[in-house]
């Protein structure tokens, strides 16, 4: 992969780059949508690179419990099992792993059917982590090596390599003791991935929370690190102040010259606030989730799709919007869907909010050409 940086802002340290990958190009800043089990919900892939979305971000914990990564591996790779021929990015596992001792994602899990509790996390040592799957029983042991040798067989573009998600309530010192072992795990993971470099950048993942200290040491120890780019991981905050505040002090402590990515937050506010930092690449299921919930991306804000006065609207979403649901459908027949429970909502009201994520970054990156960013 090689990253080349086309302009950098008069105005902020803004830049808009190009992330030459196997395949294809990444223009950043970016938005990158997140594609669980190797699909956006309701999408199939096809129509999602003919909108546009030039990164998918899949996960491999979910992956790895079904169908296997053997069976993706068998496919010829995650590009020809899930029919994408653009750039992909899988996570390590950890993330999944974690929440599910800590329960942060444990309720999105649950809404699938899912049977996450505490008990699937059963042990974790210096090794890595044993957990239950919740879909068999079956025990697993995910290794900084096990995880990259996973993301080898699923082959996408960018990898991670294994971290702890510790909890936000943690004292310092059990933060650091986790922080340590992090970096342990990723040195071990960047070591296994070097030994089969497989055409796949891997981005480290800087963590510490929000301590100040143990960011700055996360990222003394990394940065010296052969890492293609980085990720910044691990606890945000809890408001979005905390998140801004921590993003502003890490902005400048990574090295220029690589790009970055910011894990979990794609919100627009978030997205325009964090941008003139210099993140390059942010992935969320926010336009995605907000769209099966009936709220519709607008320059003008977010539509509740359900209001009654939508009822008799028939026109489109937004009228200068060129996706394939503003050109055929209207709001009144939306409306109607949505009221009906129609699966055709989900997928019309999700090319639309994607459509309107990937102009608003070309918008971003025009911006910042014009150092009005
Ligand atoms: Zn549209």
């Amino acid at each position: 992969m090689k990253f080349e940086i086309v302009y950098k802002s008069n105005r902020s340290s803004a830049r808009v780059g190009k992330l030459h990958t196997a395949h294809g190009i990444i223009d950043t800043p970016n938005f990158v949508a997140v594609g669980t089990n190797g699909t956006l919900k309701s999408l199939d892939n096809q129509t999602v690179c003919d909108i546009g979305l030039q990164l998918m971000f899949c996960n491999t914990y979910h992956l790895l419990l079904q169908p296997g990564s053997d069976t993706v591996k068998k496919a010829g790779g995650l590009h020809r099992y899930i029919n994408r021929p653009m750039p992909i990015i899988t996570d390590s596992g950890g993330f999944q792993v974690f929440s599910l001792m800590y329960g942060s994602v444990a309720s999105e899990l649950k809404s699938k059917g899912a049977k996450a509790t505490r008990s699937s996390v059963l042990k974790i040592t210096e090794e890595g982590v044993l957990f239950r799957s919740y879909r068999d029983g079956k025990k697993i042991l995910l290794t900084p090596e096990s995880s990259i040798l996973a993301q080898k067989d699923l082959g996408a573009d960018i990898i991670i390599p294994f971290d702890e998600l510790p909890p936000y309530h943690l004292d310092k010192q059990r933060l650091k003791h986790s922080l340590d072992r992090t970096h342990r795990w990723e040195e071990r993971s960047l070591n296994c991935h070097l030994k089969n470099p497989n055409n796949q950048a891997m981005y480290a993942v800087i963590h510490g929370g929000v301590d100040q200290n143990l960011r700055q040491m996360s990222c003394d120890f990394l940065t010296k690190l052969p890492f293609d780019g980085f990720a910044i991981g691990g606890s945000l905050g809890k408001t979005k102040q905390q998140l801004y505040d921590l993003i502003a002090f890490l902005s400048s402590r990574l090295p220029q010259n690589k790009p970055n990515h910011l894990l979990g937050i794609g919100d627009l506010k978030s997205l325009a606030t964090l941008i003139p930092f210099g993140i390059d690449t942010f992935d969320s299921s926010y336009p995605t989730k907000a769209a099966r919930h009936g709220l519709l991306l607008t320059k003008k804000g977010g539509l509740k799709i359900n209001k009654a006065d939508h009822r008799h609207q028939f026109t489109p979403i937004e009228p200068d919007c060129l996706c394939p649901t503003c050109k055929s459908y209207t709001i009144a027949y939306l409306n109607h869907l949505f009221k009906s429970k129609e699966l055709t909502f989900m997928s019309l009201a999700s090319i639309h909010n994607l459509y309107f994520m990937v102009n608003y970054m070309k918008e971003i990156r025009n911006k910042i050409f014009n150092d009005e960013i």
